[in-house]
């Protein structure tokens, strides 16, 4: 489903935040990628939707090259990937509802296909009362749930988590977690999360890869790279 090839990232800074990354996740599974603060994780994110653009290598997604893309086009295939963030990049002035309302404001759904929509996805994070609610009011792991809700708004086939449960306490974040899970099952839905949690990996990724300075030094299944001394 996501397919990252000899994939370089240096910044105007020089910095190497990716030095040849090759990295391949399968469709319908949950694919956790591991490493230090630096490692260049969140980069790697931030390359296979195209917010940050590679200084060489491609990154497919659902079988389209990305990285050949013009603006336009990109725009439309980034509403196919979905994103939540370690700080939920809510918006304070707005309603859970607005916030999860937000992305098909932008891509002009209809005003009565986008209320049931929202009412739908409130309803698949278990917010419904909370729809008139403000983010302030909010704990973490709701918080985060509305995140989830407005990143899966055009039905994306693939979500990329970035850091989603570090702002969490233990519990909230097995909840987001388990919820995740079961997006995962339910929908089909193709995950990549980075964390910097090992607990993170173990409890919810079918496979996943570790990074190092840019680079990923092992990956493959949780269950077998576990096993390994
Ligand atoms: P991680 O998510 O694993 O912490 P990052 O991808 O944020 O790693 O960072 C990898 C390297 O790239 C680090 O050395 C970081 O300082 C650098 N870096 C990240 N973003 C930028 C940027 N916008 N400009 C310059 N250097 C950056
Ligand atoms: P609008 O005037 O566009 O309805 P609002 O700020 O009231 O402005 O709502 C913003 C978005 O949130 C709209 O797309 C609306 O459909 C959605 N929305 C608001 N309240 C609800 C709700 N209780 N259930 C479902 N969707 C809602």
């Amino acid at each position: 489903m996501i397919h990252v090839s000899a994939l370089r990232k240096v910044y105007g800074t020089g910095v190497v935040a990716l030095d040849g990354v090759d990295l391949d996740v399968r469709e319908g599974e949950i694919f956790g990628v591991l490493g230090q603060s630096g490692a260049g994780k969140s980069t790697l994110l931030r390359c296979v939707n195209l917010l940050e653009r590679p200084t060489s290598g491609t990154v497919t997604v659902g079988g389209q090259d990305l990285t050949v893309l013009g603006d336009a086009e990109l725009r439309a295939a980034r509403q196919r990937i979905g994103m939540i963030h370690q700080h939920f990049a809510l918006l304070a002035s707005r309603t859970v509802a607005a916030n999860v309302a937000f992305p098909l404001e932008v891509a002009k759904t209809p005003r009565a296909e986008r209320r049931t929509r929202v009412a739908e996805l409130l309803d698949l994070v278990g917010l419904s009362d909370k729809a008139g609610a403000y983010p302030a009011q909010l704990s973490g792991g709701q918080k985060q749930r509305v995140g989830i809700a407005r990143a899966l708004a055009a039905r994306p086939k693939v979500l990329l988590s970035d850091e989603a449960t570090s702002a969490l306490d233990p519990g909230t974040t097995q909840s987001i977690l388990a919820l995740l899970r079961r997006l995962n099952t339910e929908l089909g839905l193709t995950i990549l999360l980075i964390t910097h949690e090992m607990q993170v990996i173990k409890s919810v990724c079918d496979s996943a890869a570790t990074m190092r300075d840019g680079k990923v030094l092992e990956s493959g299944l949780v269950h077998d790279l576990i096993a390994r001394p």
